[in-house]
C-alpha cells in the first residue's frame, strides 16, 4: 500500500459528508443481523483493498449492510463477497477462495477491489448527491492504480458511475451499453467490461453463474496479464 493510498484510506474512513449514510452505518452496527449479534461491527465508511499495483480492479456498488460494514473489508462477510471470491481463487487471482475478515490471510494477485460508494446506503440504493460526494474517493483510487489494464464492473450503478470518471477526465467518450461480458476499450487504453453483480438474487434466479464468472474473470487475467 502506497502512502497515497494509506492517506486516502484514512480520509475515508473518517468522513462523514452524507448524513443519511452516517445515521444508516450507526443503526446497522448498533442493531445488528441476528447471527452477528456478539460482534464489533466496523461501523465505518469501507476503503478498497488490495495491490497498488494492480492490473485488474474489481469494482461494486457499495458495503453490504452485514458484509462489508460488519467486517470492514468490501465484499467480505456476506453472500456476494462468498460467491465473488470462490470465483477469483478459481482463476487464481486470489490465495484462498473465502474473505471473512480483515485477519484471515486474503491475499489479492495483482488485482484491487473496491466499491464507488464506500458506506452501505439504505435498500442498496444511493442518492445522486452521494454518488457524488463519494466520487472523488473512487476517482483518487484509480488515479492511483497507476498499471491498470482491465476494470471489471459488477452491476449497472458500477459501471455507469466508472464512465462518469472517465467523462469528467475526456471530453470525447463512446457510447457503451451495460452487457454481461462487453468489452470496452477507454481512452487510456483500459479495458472496460461490465459484468452482473454476484448478488444472491442475480446468482439464484441463474443470471448470472459459476461458470459464466469464472470464464470472464480467465479473460480478464488473460487480457491483464495478471
Ligand atoms: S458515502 Fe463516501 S462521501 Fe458519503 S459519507 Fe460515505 S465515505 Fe463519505
Amino acid at each position: 500500500m502506497s502512502i497515497k493510498s494509506k492517506k486516502l484510506n484514512k480520509t475515508i474512513v473518517k468522513c462523514k459528508k452524507c448524513p443519511r449514510l452516517v445515521s444508516f452505518i450507526k443503526k446497522v452496527s448498533t442493531e445488528k443481523r441476528k447471527q452477528n449479534i456478539n460482534e464489533n461491527y466496523w461501523g465505518k465508511p469501507v476503503t478498497g483493498f488490495g495491490d497498488i499495483n494492480a492490473k485488474l480492479l474489481i469494482l461494486g456498488l457499495a458495503p453490504a449492510a452485514h458484509g462489508g460494514t460488519r467486517t470492514g473489508r468490501a465484499f467480505t462477510g456476506d453472500k456476494s463477497g462468498e460467491f465473488l471470491f470462490k470465483c477469483l481463487y478459481k482463476a487464481k487471482i486470489t490465495n484462498q477462495p473465502t474473505s471473512t475478515s480483515l485477519q484471515d490471510g486474503l491475499k489479492l494477485n495483482s488485482t484491487y477491489i473496491t466499491n464507488i460508494l464506500k458506506c452501505v446506503p439504505p435498500g442498496d440504493k444511493p442518492l445522486n448527491k452521494e454518488l457524488k460526494n463519494c466520487s472523488k474517493y473512487f476517482d483518487t483510487e484509480i488515479s492511483n492504480l497507476k498499471k491498470l489494464k482491465i476494470i471489471i464492473t459488477l452491476g449497472k450503478v458500477a459501471f455507469d458511475n466508472c464512465l462518469k470518471f472517465y467523462k469528467k477526465k475526456h471530453t470525447f467518450i463512446k457510447k457503451m451499453h451495460f452487457k454481461h461480458g462487453k468489452s470496452y476499450l477507454l481512452p487510456d487504453n483500459v479495458t472496460l467490461i461490465p459484468s452482473y453483480h454476484p448478488s444472491p438474487r442475480n446468482v439464484n434466479t441463474k443470471l448470472v453463474s459459476e461458470k459464466m464468472m469464472l470464464k470472464l474473470f480467465i479473460r480478464a487475467k488473460k487480457m491483464s496479464k495478471v
